[in-house]
């Protein structure tokens, strides 16, 4: 079998056209342009070209991008006071925080600061915790983003088997609610899960979010699963690689999302939309 790609590239430019319809449709309406702040402390490369990213993207989407670069160096008062401010400000509808932040920094401090109905990152527990109890508001970008993804490709998703690799805060828990949300019964592994190619190979749907690239191998997979690569690893070449091997992965899988352009741009998206919810309700 030779998997079917799922081009995350291609189906984020469709979902950012479709924010950009909504927001001319508002502003035909004499309604408020959403509003994006994005805050970046420092100059870690990776995250630049996030930021770069996700600004160029507000762009396409016709929502404004409100900059706030500062330097590594700040102290956490002075970002939560400016968050205070963003909080307090009607014509910001989300707040972004990219990660990581400096070390003297508490990252659950700043996400608990943004105002729940502007964490369109989807981070705050609020927002997580309505997901556990089937009443989403603003959802994470990633896990959301990956739902869409699967979306398309048609299949049933209620009744199937999903496995999540990895655990995190961020990423595989909220996936993890997103799955059953769809139905799905899900398992979870992390660190301490035994025999991992076992659990993998249960998988109907396999989504892999650890950070190491290539961990997950081809021969692991049952043959005609899902595969959803959402890592991203910068290997010394300074190529991308996903958490899947991609190669041997594509030789069992039905369906496959490569890295670069699968996950990453559907994230960035999904950002856009939860911006544009976030003024819907702000409305
Ligand atoms: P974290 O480092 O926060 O979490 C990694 C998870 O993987 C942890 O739950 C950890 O387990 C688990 N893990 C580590 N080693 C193993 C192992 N050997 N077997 C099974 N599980 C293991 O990473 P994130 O969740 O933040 O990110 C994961 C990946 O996704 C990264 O490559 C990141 O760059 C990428 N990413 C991509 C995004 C996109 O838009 N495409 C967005 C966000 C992240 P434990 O909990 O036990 O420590």
């Amino acid at each position: 079998m030779t998997a079917r790609l799922l081009d995350g590239k291609a189906i984020a430019a469709a979902l950012i056209q479709e924010i950009r319809a909504e927001v001319d449709a508002r502003i035909t309406l004499g309604q408020r342009i959403p509003g994006l702040a994005v805050i970046l402390l420092g100059h870690d490369p990776a995250s630049s070209i996030y930021v770069h990213n996700k600004r160029l993207a507000c762009e396409k989407s016709g929502v404004i991008s409100i900059s706030h670069d500062l330097p590594a160096t700040t102290s956490q008062a002075d970002l939560l006071a400016l968050i205070d401010q963003l909080n307090e400000d009607p014509s910001v509808d989300g707040i972004l925080v990219q990660a990581p932040l400096p070390a003297h920094i508490d990252d659950e401090t700043v996400i608990e600061r943004i105002r729940p109905d502007k964490d369109v990152d989807g981070f705050h527990p609020y927002n997580i915790g309505r997901l556990a109890v089937r009443k989403p508001t603003l959802r994470s970008c990633t896990p959301y983003g990956v739902m869409r993804l699967l979306e398309t490709t048609g299949e049933t998703l209620r009744g199937k088997h999903a496995v999540v690799v990895g655990a995190s805060n961020h990423v595989g828990r909220p996936m993890l609610l997103e799955l059953l949300l769809a139905g799905c019964t899900v398992t979870v592994c992390h660190s301490a899960t035994r025999d991992l190619p076992a659990q993998v190979a249960q998988a109907d749907i396999v989504v892999a979010a650890v950070g190491r690239p290539r961990m997950v191998k081809g021969e692991w997979i049952k043959a005609g699963a899902i595969v959803i690569d959402i890592g991203i690893n910068r290997l010394e070449d300074g190529s991308l690689a996903g958490d899947v091997d991609f190669v041997t992965a594509c030789e069992r899988a039905a369906w496959i999302s490569p890295v670069p352009g699968g996950v990453g741009p559907m994230t960035v998206a999904t950002l856009l939309r939860n911006t544009l919810e976030a003024a819907t309700r702000h409305d």
